[in-house]
Order: C-alpha cells, then structure tokens, then sequence
C-alpha cells in the first residue's frame, strides 16, 4: 500500500525539488558517496567535499586504489572519520569483488561496510528505483506528525514502528523521489520548530495539524547530560626544532588521524603528570612538560573535550630504546611546522596548529 499522501507529495516534489550536485547524475557511486557524507553532516558543508571527491576520485576504481591516508587528508573537517575508513573499504569489495558495480539490492547493499538500513534504501531507491523505504531524522518527524503518534522516538520500539510505516508506505514506482520528497518536506517544510503548515502539500493527511499538536510531535525522552574529559596534548620539540607527531591507531575515535601525542586525565593527576604518563604508555619517551601553550574545546558526538596543549621539550626515549616506539600509536613522525600541513589531524589538533601559528613569537 503506498502513503495515501504519495500523489500530492510527488507532485510538490516536482516542482520544488533542490537542486543538489549528487542529483544531477544519481549513479550508485554518486548517491552513496553523497549519503555517507551526509551522515551526521549538513548538505551545505557536504557540497564542496562532494565536489572535490568527484574530481579526484571520478570513478570507484580510483577510490580503490588510492591510499587511505590520502582519502582521510580529503575528509578532513568533515568529522566521523570511521565513515572514509569504511568508504575505502567499500570501494575496494565493490571494485575487486562486483566488478565496479554495486549491488542493486538492499539486502546486496548492507553487506557493505558502512551502510546501514538507512542508506541501503537511499541508495537502492535513489540509483535503482527499488521501492525501499528510508527512515532518518527528518522521516521520523514527519510520520509521527501525521500519526499524531505520542511515542519516544528514542526507543528502538519505536523505531521500528516507524520503519513499519515507512516499509507500508513506501511506493512501488518513483520510490527514490518518494523518499528524497519526504526527506525534503522534513527539512523546509515540517521544520523541528514551527512547521510551515500553511504551504505544507500533505497537511489535509496530518493528524497532528488537525489536533494543534505539531508543536510536540515528535515526542523524545531527555538525554543524559554530555560527559566531559580534560585532555592532555604534547607540543614536543627535538633540539632541530622539530615538533612530534603521533598517528592514532586505526580503530576507534579519529582513526588513522594525526594527534600532538598525548591523553585523557585520570582521577588524581595533575594535566603535566597525565601528559608524561601518556607520553610514556603510548610512544615510550621522557619530556620536560613546560608551560601551557593553549586550551581548545571541542565536542564529539557523545562527550565534549577541553585539550589542553603544553610546550614540552624531548628528552629521549626511555631505555632500552634509542627513539620513541608505536605502542599505543600507529605510527610516530618528527615534523617542521610546515609539514604539518601534509598530515591529517583532527579539529581540535588543527586548532592548536592554528594557535602555533598565530602566535610565532611566542614559540618556546
Ligand atoms: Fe508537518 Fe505541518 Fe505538514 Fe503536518 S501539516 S506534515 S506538521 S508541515
């Protein structure tokens, strides 16, 4: 059964849809590369990535066969970089194991590493015309509009609910347009905060317009409060001037990033104690912690961090060792100032570069 709203929804589409670069040649290269960056990422920040992708990368096969270091240089500021650790991966099943193609099913596509229920559906209604549905943020906002439906979306009950609906509602012809449609209503048109009602195409098939309860739909629980570390971060310079670098395993938060080495506070220590600590557990080294360079703050998706970067002078390994080692790290780099530039760091990190170079004349 499609949406019994899919004709007036369809036919505000056609005469509203955005003009977004990804749309205009909707190959699956071009959908999937577009939605993994659109994961957690506004379209407005996407577009010059996007482009910048395509010319660099114009096929999959290129995007196979290109170093992940490259790849991860590319994608720096665009965050979440476990999405372009698992885009290689992907390029590389799909150009060595489909011939270059992906799969034309959404059963084919979660297979691939990095693409969950919601983009398997975009992209298989998108580039293949399948009637599969999608569900993300702006979905769950407008269905649970029309149902008037009181319950928490936090709750995976709910979700599931709702991927009921959309799998009920989904139609059988033009599902890709069906679903950019009412992703799009979501965005400018059943906005999180007053909705615009009044130029809405399906507002005659709304529940929650008809009771004046748009305002509290949809219904989510309150989150915990975000948890907050403080964060060590080494500035470490060699008698040549040179500053240490240190590759973050490829697991885990910002991986295969380049950091200024270093960690989290643990109870009962002071920063300069938790920098040596650090020092000494990930790359086996003695420094002399000098005095506090900068602080930045920098939040993540589910805790927040203030860094706080010291000026520290190398003292060596420590024995038996004659420089640092990789222990907690992937990798290690003495670097100029202008080198830094050739590695990929995150946001943070790229602020403390920024505060190496605002202020020259304070260098230590
Ligand atoms: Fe959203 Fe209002 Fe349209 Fe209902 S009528 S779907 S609340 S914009």
């Amino acid at each position: 059964m499609s949406a019994p709203f899919a004709t007036q929804l369809l036919d505000w589409f056609n005469q509203h849809r955005v003009d977004l670069p990804w749309r205009r040649d909707p190959t699956a290269y071009h959908v999937w590369l577009s939605e993994i960056m659109l994961q957690q990422t506004q379209i407005d920040t996407v577009i010059p990535y996007y482009m910048r992708f395509l010319e660099n990368y114009p096929s999959i096969g290129k995007l196979a066969s290109t170093d992940i270091d490259a790849i991860l240089k590319q994608w720096e500021g665009l965050g979440y970089y476990s999405r372009a650790r698992n885009l290689h991966k992907t390029a590389q099943i799909v150009a060595n194991e489909h011939d270059g193609e992906f799969p034309n099913t959404v059963d084919g596509l979660l297979k691939l590493p990095g693409i969950g229920r919601y983009t398997a559906g975009a992209i298989a209604s998108i580039a293949f015309d399948v009637s599969a549905p999608v569900l993300d943020g702006n979905v769950i906002r407008v269905f649970t509009r029309l149902l008037d439906m009181d319950d928490d979306v936090t709750q995976t009950a709910t979700k599931n609910k709702l991927w009921d609906v959309a799998e009920d509602w989904v139609t059988e012809t033009r599902a890709g347009d069906y679903n950019q449609a009412l992703m799009e209503l979501g965005q400018y048109i059943c906005r999180p905060k007053s909705p615009n009602c009044a130029d809405c195409p399906i507002q005659s098939h709304c529940q929650a317009f008809a009771h004046g309860t748009q305002n509290n739909r949809p219904v989510k629980k309150k989150k915990a409060p975000t948890p907050h570390y403080d964060v060590s971060a080494g500035l470490i310079r060699n008698d040549d001037g040179k500053l240490l670098i240190a590759q973050r395993p490829m697991d885990g938060l910002l991986g295969g990033l380049w950091e200024f080495p270093g960690g989290k506070q643990e109870d009962g220590e002071t920063m300069e104690e938790c920098l040596a600590r650090e020092l000494r557990e990930e790359l086996a080294i003695e420094v002399e912690v000098g005095e506090l360079f900068v602080t930045v703050k920098h939040a993540f998706t589910h805790f927040k961090i203030t860094l706080h970067a010291y000026a520290c002078v190398y003292q060596g390994a420590m024995p038996p060792h004659t420089e640092p080692q990789a222990i907690e790290a992937k990798d290690w780099a003495w670097v100029t100032e202008d080198e830094l530039d050739n590695y990929s760091f995150g946001k943070a990190d790229r602020q403390v570069i920024q505060a190496l170079r605002d202020r020259q004349d304070m260098l230590f």
